[in-house]
């Protein structure tokens, strides 16, 4: 059938128009971000039965100029220990809104899917061995690799404006303006990376095993990722 496409989706945001409509964004496999419109979605249980958030769905969607069309949707792989954890929840949904704002419609690629993919399926692990602290690491891990990703990684081994490298022992600050680490002479910035959390950055993006990170540590690399998405999306 022509202008019609096929592929796997994850829900990043979906909003009621109308009395029974919706209208939902969407990272798929191949044509990254997609918003579409679904007539009917609250209703169509037959056309739309796998119209779930946290879950992997298959998504039919016909291309339109203005607003392209949902047509259907079915689950193609539940998470039920996310979905039966309110920790886990909350983990999976932060990373959503962090790739809800990553890119603008029709950017994203294939690696960027796999990376949420993954990051859903380690969550689906984690809560079967119940390891609490590595959750939330890993979607860490996954955050900042989809930051690289789209361009904004920051920088973390050396001062972006004069290249000092710091002690590996030494606290840095950031500035998500300036794109990383200010050194104190260069002016500093406003938020705070621990020196366990700037190995643990590193271990992020190389694939390593990061350090044990304490509750502040994790709050800090958090906070560091939604400053860049939030300075930088567009
Ligand atoms: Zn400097």
């Amino acid at each position: 059938m022509p202008n019609l496409e096929a592929e796997e989706a994850f829900i990043l945001r979906s909003s009621p128009t109308g009395e029974s409509h919706r209208l939902i964004r969407f990272l798929t496999r191949k044509h990254g971000i997609v918003n579409l419109w679904a007539g009917g979605a609250l209703k169509s249980r037959k056309r739309f039965a796998g119209l779930e958030p946290f879950t992997l769905l298959e998504i039919e969607w016909r291309l339109r100029p203005e607003l392209s069309v949902l047509t259907g949707a079915r689950i193609k792989r539940h998470y039920p220990r996310i979905w039966g954890s309110l920790a886990l929840l909350e983990r999976a949904g932060w990373l959503l809104r962090l790739v809800d704002r990553m890119w603008p419609e029709g950017s994203g690629d294939p690696k960027s899917f796999e990376e949420l993919k993954d990051a859903f399926e380690r969550l689906e692990r984690s809560a079967e061995e119940s390891k609490g602290a590595e959750e939330g690491e890993s979607v860490l891990a996954s955050a900042f690799r989809l930051l690289e990703q789209s361009g904004w990684l920051p920088r973390y081994d050396a001062c972006v404006s004069c290249g000092r490298v710091p002690r590996p022992q030494q606290p840095v600050r950031i500035d998500p303006e300036k794109g990383g680490i200010v050194c104190r002479v260069c002016g500093s910035g406003p938020l705070p990376l621990s020196p366990l959390g700037r190995r643990a950055l590193h271990a992020f993006i190389t694939q390593g095993t990061p350090p044990p990170l304490s509750a502040q540590d994790i709050e800090e690399l958090k906070a560091i990722a939604e400053a860049f998405v939030q300075t930088h999306a567009r």
